[in-house]
This record gives C-alpha cells, sequence and structure tokens, in this order.
C-alpha cells in the first residue's frame, strides 16, 4: 500500500480523536525519521518530548532485546530485577525516596491525586479535601488527570469530572492565595507548563507555594511528565529553583518510547499515604518497562545528556529569537532549555505542514504556538538545519 491507501485504512479503522497530518512513519535514526516512501525529517518533535536519546539507539535497543529474549512481565506480586534498578536510578536522580511505576503520563497523575487524596484522609478521616490546580494546565486525559487540567475545550462534554478541584492563575500567587481553604490538601502543576504554552514557572511564585504547603502541611506534586528527564538541562525542572515537590510525576522520556511513567514521594509522604491494597497497576513497572529505564537512565548519565542539554539550548534560543526578530507575525519566544516555543498571533497548523512538506517535523502547543522538543542529543548543526527549513515556511 502506498501512503494515502495507508492514510484511508487508518481512518477508517481508528476512532478519530486526532487530526494526523498526512505522514505514514517507517523507521528513525538519531534525531531524522523516514517516512514508508523513504522520505527524510528531521525530527524536532520527539514524539513528543519522548525520543530523548534519539531513535535506533544501539545499546538502548539492545537492552530492549535481551530483556524480551528473558521475560517480558511478570506481575507486581513479585519482584524483578530492571525494576529494582529502575528504582534506584531514579531514586538517585530525583533525590525522591519512593516511586510507583505506571503505564503513562496520565496514571502517574492519577496516582499522585490518589497519594496525596489518602495523606489528607489519613490526618482527619475526611472525605471533602481541595486540590488546586492551575488554568491552562495539561495533566492527561484520564477522569482525575483532566480533572485538574485547566482546559475547559478538554474537559467539558466529561463533567462531572472528580470534584473539588479549584483553578488558581499559573505565575499569579495572589490567585493561588484566594483558592485556599482549611480543605486544601494538594496544589498542584507543571514545573513548565507544556501543552499549556511553554511557560516557565517563576522562581518566586514556586518558593511561595511551597512555603504554603510547608506552613499548612498541604502537598506539593509537580508535574515534570513533560519538563522533567533533563529537557530544561536539569534532570527534573525544579531542581533549578531548589523547591522540592511532595510528591512528583515523571513519564515521556523517562522509557524513550517504551511506554511507562512514574510518581515518585518523598518518605514522609510514602509512610502516610499508599499503602497495601490501595493502589495498583498489572503492567506497570513490568520488567520490560524496567529495563528502558534503567538503560535510558544509565545512557542520560554516561553519555552526558544534560550537558549537550546546556549547550545547545543556548543556541537554539539564539537562533529562535532571530526568527522572531525577522518576523512581525511571531510575538513571542519561550520556554527553559530544550523546551521551546514560538507564540504567533495566528494558526500555526499550515507552517507545520509547509515544514513537513519540507522535511522537517514540528509540533504544536494549543492552536498559535510552535513547539520545539527535540532529541536531547541533538547539535547546534541540527538546530541551523532545523532554522533554514523553518525560515522558509513562514510567510
Ligand atoms: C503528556 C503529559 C501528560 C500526560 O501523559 P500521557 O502519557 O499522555 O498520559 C501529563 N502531564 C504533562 C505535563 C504532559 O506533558
Amino acid at each position: 500500500m502506498n501512503m494515502q491507501e495507508y492514510i484511508a485504512e487508518a481512518e477508517s479503522a481508528l476512532l478519530h480523536t486526532y487530526n494526523r497530518y498526512q505522514l505514514v512513519l517507517d523507521r528513525g535514526d538519531g534525531v531524522y525519521l523516514y517516512d514508508i516512501e523513504g522520505k527524510k525529517y528531521l525530527d524536532f518533535c520527539a514524539g513528543i518530548a519522548v525520543f530523548a536519546l534519539g531513535y535506533n539507539n544501539r545499546e538502548y535497543n539492545d537492552a530492549l532485546k535481551n530483556q524480551i529474549d528473558k521475560v517480558i512481565h511478570t506481575s507486581n506480586y513479585y519482584y524483578n530485577v530492571p525494576a529494582i534498578e529502575a528504582a534506584k536510578k531514579i531514586k538517585k536522580i530525583s533525590g525522591m525516596d519512593r516511586v510507583f511505576f505506571t503505564n503513562s503520563g496520565a496514571e502517574a497523575v492519577e496516582g499522585a491525586l490518589k497519594a496525596a487524596r489518602k495523606y489528607a484522609w489519613l490526618k482527619d478521616g475526611s472525605t471533602d479535601h481541595e486540590i488546586i490546580a492551575m488554568n491552562h494546565s495539561f495533566h492527561g486525559r484520564t477522569m482525575g488527570a483532566l480533572a485538574v487540567t485547566g482546559n475547559p475545550k478538554y474537559r467539558e462534554a466529561f463533567e462531572p469530572l472528580i470534584g473539588n478541584i479549584r483553578f488558581a492563575d499559573y505565575n499569579d500567587i495572589d490567585s493561588v492565595k484566594a483558592q485556599l481553604t482549611d480543605k486544601t490538601c494538594a496544589i498542584i502543576l507543571e514545573t513548565v507548563q507544556g501543552e499549556g504554552g511553554l511557560v516557565p514557572a517563576e522562581e518566586g511564585f514556586l518558593k511561595e507555594i511551597r512555603a504554603i504547603c510547608d506552613e499548612r502541611d498541604i502537598l506539593l506534586i509537580l508535574d515534570e511528565i513533560q519538563c522533567g528527564m533533563g529537557r530544561t538541562g536539569y534532570m527534573y525542572a525544579w531542581q533549578k529553583y531548589g523547591v522540592k515537590p511532595d510528591i512528583m510525576t515523571t513519564a515521556k522520556a523517562l522509557g524513550c518510547g517504551v511506554p511507562v511513567g512514574a510518581f515518585l514521594m518523598t518518605e514522609r509522604v510514602g509512610q502516610r499515604s499508599l499503602e497495601a491494597g490501595d493502589h495498583g497497576t498489572t503492567y506497570g513497572g513490568n520488567p520490560l518497562a524496567c529495563a528502558a529505564v534503567e538503560k535510558v537512565l544509565d545512557l542520560f548519565e554516561r553519555n552526558h545528556i544534560i550537558d549537550n542539554v546546556r549547550e545547545v539550548a543556548p543556541y537554539l534560543e539564539k537562533r529562535l529569537d532571530g526568527l522572531a526578530a525577522k518576523y512581525g507575525c511571531i510575538v513571542e519566544r519561550r520556554g527553559a532549555g530544550l523546551m521551546q516555543g514560538l507564540v504567533f498571533d495566528r494558526p500555526v497548523r499550515d507552517i507545520i505542514s509547509n515544514a513537513m512538506d519540507r522535511g522537517l517535523i514540528l509540533i504544536n502547543a494549543g492552536a498559535n504556538i510552535i513547539r520545539f522538543v527535540p532529541p536531547l542529543v541533538i547539535t547546534k548543526e541540527h538546530v541551523d538545519e532545523m532554522i533554514s527549513i523553518l525560515d522558509t515556511c513562514i510567510v
């Protein structure tokens, strides 16, 4: 079948929950993807901030193949060595104490919310605790994650979601204070808002939230699903601010393509929240997924991925700033590290389609923002290549 025939098949079989680009991808190598007709694309999307190590990494592939030949799945009723090794490594890079592996980001958020609810329930036995979340946030598509996602467009048709969620404005501490009550048990936010428009938290904002949480024994949940795993030049973005969460979520680049996420907590919360029987998952933390996590974390360290982010990100910022200065339709550049956005005064879908025709894969964040979340192994030359293509696509 050719590309058009495959696309027609897909549209007759898959539930239409995405307006997909007209592209059937076949394989990847480094920072390039190839479609089924052999056309090559520079990839500045990385499967939405997932494939940090680049495609077809030999060591990563071999680690997965080895694990496949041993055992792919057991059950969480038994221990398995990849999960133990992955847990040890993720504790070390995050500075958190307890981890629960999940299959996705949304599932990690669900677990984080349950842990916060249980923590509060153990304190006073009441069942009307509230959670403060942020406007323009994104935490996933399941009912709990959606309930804390501050985008009415995603939520409206699915109400009622879980109750007692109050929304505040990101980077506006007074609006957070205005939502505080003596029922507040947790505040959840992304350290850098991704989907909502590539907005980093201001340091003062995060520090004040931490102080409020400490004062009132409220749990701070940081969603690092997109901005974590080295993307901002820190293993987890909060490490830059020195503001440690009580619970955090991670996913996307954690398995570099194998579906896996996690929520982590401090020992203090671990001792006073979810207990045996409270939470579970069949697949979560299975040997295949954890073999991926273990190898990803190993390669991050050995290949100095974070050093590369710190070297290339300022150059990406500079080149994007150059474009922003050149075109009146670009309102601003914003973001952190290799998580950047160009904000346009108009929808960007046509620009992204044009770029695709010219061999560059980009992704949007909302209608008017082009999001740049490339593999973390890109070089300055790849940035130049991306800019030179994009420069011909903006009209
Ligand atoms: C992608 C994302 C999620 C949801 O992760 P899924 O794996 O798609 O469920 C949650 N939070 C943030 C910040 C994300 O970027």
